[in-house]
């Protein structure tokens, strides 16, 4: 495993200013398998919910192609990783983890799991979306899982135009989940040319390998996973802090002009 530091343009953001500066009070957390956020994300996710940010995740599949006990029924692996990831929310103050029914290893970009992910947006309204970025990474292709790619390809054609075409899944209109607009996207797994914002979680490292920790079934070597993580947030500070770093994307600010 090698890491690739982010580009020198990345800027480098302390949790108070991200929150300040994008105005969250909600976020969603769109992930393809359980532990896919904690190594992403779950710094960041700390670092906001330590500050009273809610963030709520949802998982498009219950993880039951992974791990290495090739003795254990899919349904035995999915129950496991369930209940793994509910413990892992818990140590980074998730408030909710909703669980959709893709299935491991074959997330397809369809209209039904973007209508399921605007209603769960609707539902939510969050003022950002974080999940995958839909485009390869070549340095690293473990970031790059189909499911990944799909699931952050799926997000962000959820937060446009979907989510704020009213017009768009109707019988969710019908159903009280009003059109709106999505501001931002925190997009993780990117390619490294992509990433522009490094998320300072110092201090939130030890809550982040506790998360981590709580997959047990994911982990081959714990030893080696902790220290991998933890040299990778470290390369992404460059400052002798732990950093997550993302491509932030503006979906909508007060200037832009909608069109569907
Ligand atoms: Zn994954």
């Amino acid at each position: 495993m090698t890491t690739t530091p982010p580009p020198p343009a990345a800027r480098l953001c302390a949790p108070e200013a991200l929150i300040a500066e994008l105005g969250l009070t909600t976020v969603l957390a769109v992930a393809a398998h359980p532990d896919d956020i904690d190594f992403g994300a779950s710094g960041t996710i700390a670092a906001l919910t330590d500050r009273g940010v809610d963030v709520a995740l949802c998982l498009l599949t219950a993880g039951d192609a992974g791990g290495f006990d090739p003795g254990r029924s899919a349904e035995e692996t999915a129950r496991i990783r369930q209940a793994e990831q509910q413990a892992a929310a818990e140590v980074v103050g998730i408030s909710e983890v909703v669980l959709l029914d893709e299935r491991d290893g074959f997330v397809t970009v369809s209209d039904k799991l973007v209508g399921q992910l605007v209603r769960l947006m609707r539902q939510v309204r969050p003022e950002a979306v974080l999940s995958f970025h839909p485009e390869r990474a070549w340095d690293r292709l473990q970031k790059s899982h189909p499911d990944h790619l799909a699931a952050g390809e799926a997000v962000v054609r959820a937060a446009y135009p979907y989510v704020e075409n009213p017009f768009a899944y109707p019988e969710l209109e019908a159903e009280g989940l009003a059109a709106f607009t999505i501001q931002h996207l925190l997009l993780m797994g990117a390619p490294q040319e992509r990433v522009n914002l490094r998320v300072d979680v110092t201090g939130y490292q030890d809550q982040k390998l506790s998360a981590l920790e709580r997959h047990f079934s994911q982990h081959r070597d714990a030893e080696r996973m902790r220290q991998f993580v933890g040299e990778q947030l470290q390369a992404v500070h460059r400052g002798g802090g732990y950093a997550e770093e993302f491509h932030h994307v503006i979906v909508n600010d007060p200037e832009t002009i909608s069109g569907f």
